[in-house]
Formats: C-alpha cells, structure tokens, sequence
C-alpha cells in the first residue's frame, strides 16, 4: 500500500491526517528501519508493508470504538502497534505503550522523543505483574498479535475501570473462543462484539474483538503466568 493508498484507505475510516501526522509517520517509519538494523523489531521492513500491515492495520481499531481522549493502555505493544500510531493519528489521546522487552521500550522512547509527543509514556513490565498493583485505571485496553485470548483478558480486564473496553486485534479468533463463558463471568465482562473484515490489497482476514468490563474484577486475578499458562479460569 503506497502513502497515497493509505491517505485513500484511511478516508474510508473516516480518518484523514494533517501533512505533519503523515510527516510522523514517515519519520516513524525509517526509525524503525534503522533501528531494526541492530536488533529485532519487526520483519516487515518495506514501505509499502508497514504502511499496510502495520500503519493502517493498527487504526483498523476505529471500526470498532470511537477514540476521543480516553486513557488507552496498549499491552505487548512492541514497536508501538497499535498504541504509537493512534497516539500519532489521535492525538488527543493519553496513552501507556507496556511491553516486556526493554529494547522495544528503548525504541519506543526514541520514538516518542523524536515525534515530541505529548502525554504519552513506556512502561518495561510484564502484563500480569504490572496489573497486580495496576487496577482500574484504564479507559481502554489495545492488544495486537500478543498472547491467546484467555491470558489477555486475565491480565487485561483488572487494568480497566468499571465500564472500560479491551479490544484485541487477531487474525483468527475461533479456537480462541471455546469455553470462554467461564472467564466472562469470572471477571464480569459483557457486551462482546466481533468484527470481520479484511485488510485492503492483500485481502488477509482481520478480527476486531471488543468485551466491555462490568465490574470490579476480584484480587485474585490476574494469577501468576505459569498458572495462567497451565489452568483456564
Ligand atoms: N503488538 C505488536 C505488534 O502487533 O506488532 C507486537 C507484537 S509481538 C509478536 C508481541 C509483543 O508482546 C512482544 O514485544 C513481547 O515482548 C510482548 N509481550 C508478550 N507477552 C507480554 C506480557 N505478558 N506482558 C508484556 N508484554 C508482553
């Protein structure tokens, strides 16, 4: 997907940039592939790919939950997907990128300080650890491409306030969804909603997964990550 594709794919969305967030993007984009010289960011390193597969995927988010200036937290952000680039198409957003990986959290800053970009900040933790202290908090929770379902609402849900909505970007959810009932209840979630589509040109199948938080979730999650690897809810 070429720019000009991009600015015409995101008018759809009902999305349309200013010359200096698109400026951002670029500037965010060759960071990436400098840094991505020195160690692992992404794979996909072509322009025509990020601006796809990562730039335009991550604010596919909109056709699931319209963005203001909610407090966001995107968890196993990475090199800022999807959190870095709502913060750049939205700025009115207050946004905590968390990852487990200091190197990515070191890009991230980078970022963050090359863009001058406001009210946005990095946290170096692990999910689960960091929503033992962590709770209710959060307007929205973002995920893309981080864990299954199951641990990310364990560790995802506590981080929200009452009301608070996570949404998770995957390509396939179906395996994902067996016996899930059981987590709803636990941690008081309703109203989920799935969206399908597909990402423009390469035609891959997209899901937009989004569940509401309706009640304080009990202290006693998220539990340790070798329970939570081991034993459903
Ligand atoms: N969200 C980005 C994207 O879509 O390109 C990154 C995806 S990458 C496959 C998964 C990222 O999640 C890694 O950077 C990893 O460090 C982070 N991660 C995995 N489990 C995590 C956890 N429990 N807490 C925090 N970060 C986690």
């Amino acid at each position: 997907m070429n720019k000009e594709a991009f600015i015409k794919e995101l008018t759809k969305l009902n999305i349309n940039l200013t010359k200096e967030q698109l400026n951002q993007l670029d500037t965010y984009y060759h960071l990436l592939v400098e840094e991505n010289k020195k160690y692992n960011l992404t794979a996909i390193t072509e322009e025509k790919d990020v601006y796809l597969k990562h730039f335009y995927d991550s604010l596919t988010i909109v056709k699931g939950i319209k963005l203001t200036n909610q407090y966001l937290c995107d968890i196993g952000t990475g090199a800022g997907f999807p959190g870095m680039v709502l913060k750049i198409a939205f700025p009115e957003l207050k946004i905590d990128l968390l990852d487990a990986t200091n190197k990515k959290c070191e890009f991230l800053k980078m970022v963050i300080d090359k863009l001058n970009l406001k009210d946005i900040n990095v946290i170096n933790a692990r999910c689960e650890e960091y929503a033992l202290t962590t709770r209710e908090k959060y307007d929205l929770v973002t995920s893309r491409a981080v864990a299954p379902l199951k641990h990310l609402l364990e560790y995802s849900i506590p981080l929200l306030k009452i009301n608070g909505t996570f949404i998770s970007l995957k390509s396939n959810l179906k395996e994902e969804m067996e016996n899930i009932d059981n987590y709803y209840q636990k941690l008081f979630l309703s109203d989920e909603k799935i969206i399908k589509f597909k990402l423009p040109y390469e035609e891959s199948n997209r899901t937009l997964y989004i569940i509401n938080k309706k009640r304080t979730t009990p202290s006693v999650y998220p539990r340790t990550y070798s329970q939570i690897k081991k034993k459903a809810i």
